[in-house]
């Protein structure tokens, strides 16, 4: 089964409903807008069962890991977001320069338009709604374009959005680069793209023709350290789970390792021994364990064994597209393993012994968007927190950093800019217009040409 082109006239068409249902104002009023948080918040908790299916089938998602990762994360952010929603769409008064007195400032969130929201295929149904969320929390319109590579996420999404909206507020667009082609080329008022940082530029450089704004999503390689002093055991665990949910198919998976020499060999016992937990001694016969989402992905993620000597793991099942997690040694920092995004269970391990070796290799490449620290030496974390930047991470974690609503969660440099997420995701899809209310009980009329000191009132 695959996923149809879109035909301009039908993309056009779309967006025209948009345009012309937003200039009516009905986006305006914070209970449409609620009322629309509402009924997306019923059609996915109907629709869980159909959500679990279809993520099932395209990448082998067990339950457990969908509820996590895609239900739940979306619930609870709609109803964090119902809770907060309007006290954050307020004006806000804010304080008066001495050269203003007698007048009254306002910080004013006023919505976008209409919103054009692109999707990859790794986190299907979390990454095309989250961003909807704040889209329709800020008052705009949504169009939505999933990836075309989960295509039962895909059919599904169009097949629920359609029936519970009629397109002038949301509305799901199917197709592949064909229909992001044409949904560029058109007069959107702001465009989410969460992807590749390649295709991240191919969006940019549409946007810029018409100065959208943009906030980009997107990947790279983020580093992971483990020092002397880290819990090995505790560090491991939750290194491997990082690195195995959605079978290492995650934009903020720890890509690679930075072990200290002393604790490499402890380390390495200590994953085998969280993988043997998580999945038992043979993780491609575990139907709990996921898929890689293709072929050419999964050639490509396979091609990387051959880029140094495997230390753990390395079997592979490519009738059912299956991948052990696996830690390998790369031969130097050119092979590919070690200059490409990985997304995949593949893991290479790098050894140092000052930590200065981590900053300078870290900072020489492009910005991360997830960093991940072990460690229990408090200069150590802040010699990373301070001297790296990168999109965000975790400290004695992994990926946890996603899950709540009070980190604004986004790149830096390549890995993207702007973020979302609880508050920011309302920020980002609001145009903050600065208003100024002055006096009329008395002028200045220095400020005049020609004009004299003083006050005048009127
Ligand atoms: P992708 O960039 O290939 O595709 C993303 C979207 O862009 C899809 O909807 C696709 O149809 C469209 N697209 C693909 N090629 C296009 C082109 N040439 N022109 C216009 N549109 C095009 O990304 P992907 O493979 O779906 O997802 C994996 C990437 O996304 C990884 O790099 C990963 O790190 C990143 N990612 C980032 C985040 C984040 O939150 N920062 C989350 C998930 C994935």
């Amino acid at each position: 089964m695959n996923i149809a082109e879109t035909s301009l006239e039908t993309v056009k068409h779309a967006i025209q409903n948009q345009k012309s249902f937003f200039k009516n104002g009905h986006t305006r009023s914070i209970s449409n807008r609620k009322e629309t948080l509402e009924t997306l918040y019923r059609m996915i908790k109907d629709h869980e069962e159909d959500i679990i299916h279809a993520l099932q089938m395209d990448l082998n998602k067990s339950e457990m890991e969908t509820y996590a990762t895609e239900i739940g994360i979306l619930l609870e952010e709609i109803r964090f977001v119902l809770k907060h929603m309007d006290e954050w769409a307020e004006p806000k008064k804010v304080k008066v320069a001495k050269t203003h007195i007698g007048s009254k400032s306002y910080s004013v969130p006023e919505p976008y338009g209409v919103t054009l929201i692109i999707s990859p295929w790794n986190y299907p149904i979390q990454l095309a709604l989250a961003p909807v969320i704040g889209a329709i929390a800020a008052g705009n319109t949504a169009i939505i374009k999933p990836s075309e590579l989960t295509v039962h996420t895909s059919r599904l999404l169009e097949r629920i959005i359609s029936a519970r909206f009629d397109g002038h507020v949301l509305k799901v667009i199917e197709g592949g680069v064909e229909t992001t082609g044409h949904l560029l080329d058109q007069p959107f008022d702001y465009i989410f793209f969460t992807g590749s940082v390649p295709v991240g530029k191919v969006v940019m450089e549409a946007a810029s023709k018409r100065l959208i704004p943009v906030t980009l999503e997107l990947g790279g390689k983020s580093p992971c350290i483990v020092d002397e002093t880290a819990d090995i055991a505790l560090a491991a665990k939750r290194i491997a789970f990082g690195k195995v949910t959605n079978a290492g198919q995650t934009c903020i998976a720890p890509d690679y390792l930075f072990l200290h020499k002393t604790i490499k060999e402890q380390f390495i016992t200590e994953f085998k021994n969280a993988v043997v937990t998580f999945y038992g001694p043979e993780p491609l016969k575990n139907d709990k364990y996921g898929r890689i989402i293709n072929e050419r992905h999964f050639d490509r993620i396979a091609s990387y064994l051959d880029d140094g000597e495997i230390l753990l793991g390395g079997k592979l099942d490519r009738t059912f597209l299956k991948m052990e997690p696996t830690l390998m040694t790369p031969r130097d920092h050119s092979v590919p393993v070690m200059q490409e995004e990985i997304f995949g269970p593949v893991f290479p391990v790098l050894e140092y012994e000052n930590l200065e070796e981590v900053i300078d290799y870290v900072t020489e490449r492009p910005k991360p968007l997830a960093l991940y620290l072990f460690t229990n030496n408090e200069a150590t974390e802040a010699a990373i927190t301070g001297n790296i930047s990168y999109g965000g991470g975790c400290i004695n974690d992994t990926l946890m950093h996603i899950v709540t609503p009070y980190l604004p969660f986004g790149g830096v440099g390549e890995s993207g800019m702007g973020s979302y997420h609880g508050e920011s995701s309302f920020s980002t899809f609001s145009h903050y217009k600065s208003v100024m209310k002055q006096t009329n009980k008395f002028d200045m009329s220095f400020r005049y040409p020609n004009g004299k000191f003083g006050m005048q009132l009127i």
